[in-house]
């Protein structure tokens, strides 16, 4: 391989794909350079509901909510059906403090304008017949799209490939070539060098490789997640349904869990899809790359269920799988140019929201990269928050 490219974006998840679609879009001739395929990594390794009920209040929500604003535009823009569904979310409170945290969270998401509101355990059950009966209360909210994560990747890939994207497969990236000013001057990889003056690092949970190739120290771990599969089964749920727990766990917020859920960070969650499955979650905990499904955790998630969801006794599962997370401690996706590397971006850090995030982050890095003005304030997912005051 000799080729030269205006962009190469590392790594062909959820991520990488939108900021190649976004870039293609702007007129940008881009390499798509992936060490395995395309949606291999986390991106196929998940749930596919893009929500503002899984945000904390500001940024956070913000992004989310021009995010599923974008996904109305890309269900037209995209000719690949990546089975957009428009649906709810549910959230189920099992204790009194639970709903007391669940209701100030409401309030504060509708102080931003989000339509979100507290409900009454009667009125969860008009909207989820399957549900227990013995459950405090929760919090509703209309905004919520379903997606097919593997073929949103794909609908990203295919509407612009040929077109301007090039993809390289099964080609890792082993080094990025810098000039006597510390520029981007090109990308080397297994299948040879490629001569580019921007990269997009969007490597997930193996974006601080990539960030090492430029003397980059990029804070992102692996947080670990397990889905379990059912078989096709009759409408169980009708949107996307979690315990409040789910934010418990996921933001470390302070309400005290039971013991055994702790352990692994397991608090239920269930949304449907269209083949007639339910996909049932989850788990959140740091145990490395490694994406083995563990029978521990899967018990856990499976007794959690059929708490919620008693009907679930009678349902098989028929698979599960475990992703790993790409989670920085801020809570907030890097969304970035690097200073010190002019040249080098950064899009990764998403944590559980990559799917639903990806939308305006390949908007946001198109606009960087073009020198435009950015559609939102990207200074939040700056990697200047790293650095050190003098
Ligand atoms: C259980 C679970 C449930 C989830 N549910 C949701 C959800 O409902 N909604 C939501 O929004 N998010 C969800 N997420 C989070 C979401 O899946 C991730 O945030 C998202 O997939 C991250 O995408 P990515 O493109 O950054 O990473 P990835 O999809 O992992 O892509 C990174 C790619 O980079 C490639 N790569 C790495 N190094 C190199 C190299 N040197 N050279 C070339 N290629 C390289 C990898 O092979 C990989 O394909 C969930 C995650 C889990 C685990």
């Amino acid at each position: 391989m000799n080729k030269t490219y205006d962009v190469v974006v590392v790594g062909a998840g959820v991520i990488g794909t939108s900021c190649a679609y976004h870039l293609v879009k702007k007129g940008f001739t881009v390499a798509l350079v992936e060490k395995d395929d395309v949606a291999k990594g986390t991106s196929s390794h998940c749930d596919g509901v893009a929500l503002i009920t899984d945000k904390m209040p500001g940024v956070d929500a913000a992004l989310g909510y021009a995010s599923i604003n974008r996904f109305k535009e890309l269900k037209e823009e995209l000719s690949y059906d990546f089975e957009l569904h428009q649906r709810g979310s549910l959230y189920l409170c099992e204790t009194d403090e639970e709903m007391e945290a669940a209701s100030k969270y409401a309030k504060d998401l509708a102080a931003e304008g989000y339509k979100v509101y507290a409900m009454t355990p009667e009125e969860m059950l008009e909207k989820e017949p399957f549900l227990a009966k013995d459950l405090k209360g929760g919090v509703f909210s209309e905004e919520c799209l379903g997606i097919n994560p593997f073929k949103l990747c794909f609908a990203y890939v295919n509407e612009v490939k040929g077109k301007g994207l090039d993809v390289y497969a099964q080609t890792e990236v082993t080094g990025i070539k810098l000039n006597d000013k510390n520029e981007v001057e090109g990308v080397e990889t297994t299948k040879g060098v490629i001569t580019t003056k921007r990269v997009v690092n969007a490597c997930g949970v193996w974006a601080p490789e990539v960030g090492k190739m430029v003397g980059l120290d990029i804070p992102i771990i692996p947080r670990k997640g397990v889905i379990l599969v059912s078989s096709a089964t009759f409408p169980i749920c009708k949107q996307k349904v979690h315990e409040f727990g789910y934010m418990v766990s996921k933001f470390g917020l302070d309400v005290k869990r039971p013991e055994e859920l702790e352990k692994y960070g397991v608090s239920f969650t269930i949304e449907p899809s269209a083949g007639n499955n339910v996909l049932v979650g989850s788990s959140r905990n740091f145990a490395g790359y490694g994406t083995h499904a563990e029978i521990e955790v899967i018990n856990t998630i499976a007794k959690r269920a059929c708490r919620f969801f008693p009907i679930l006794k009678e349902i098989n599962c028929v698979r599960s799988y475990a992703g790993v997370r790409p989670f920085v401690e801020e809570h907030l996706p890097l969304i970035t140019q690097v200073d010190e590397v002019p040249g080098y971006y950064i899009a990764a850090g998403h944590e559980g929201d990559g799917i639903s995030m990806s939308p305006v982050t390949g908007q946001l890095i198109s606009e960087l990269i073009a020198g435009e003005e950015t559609c939102r304030d990207v200074a939040p997912f700056s990697f200047n928050r790293y650095k050190k005051e003098a």
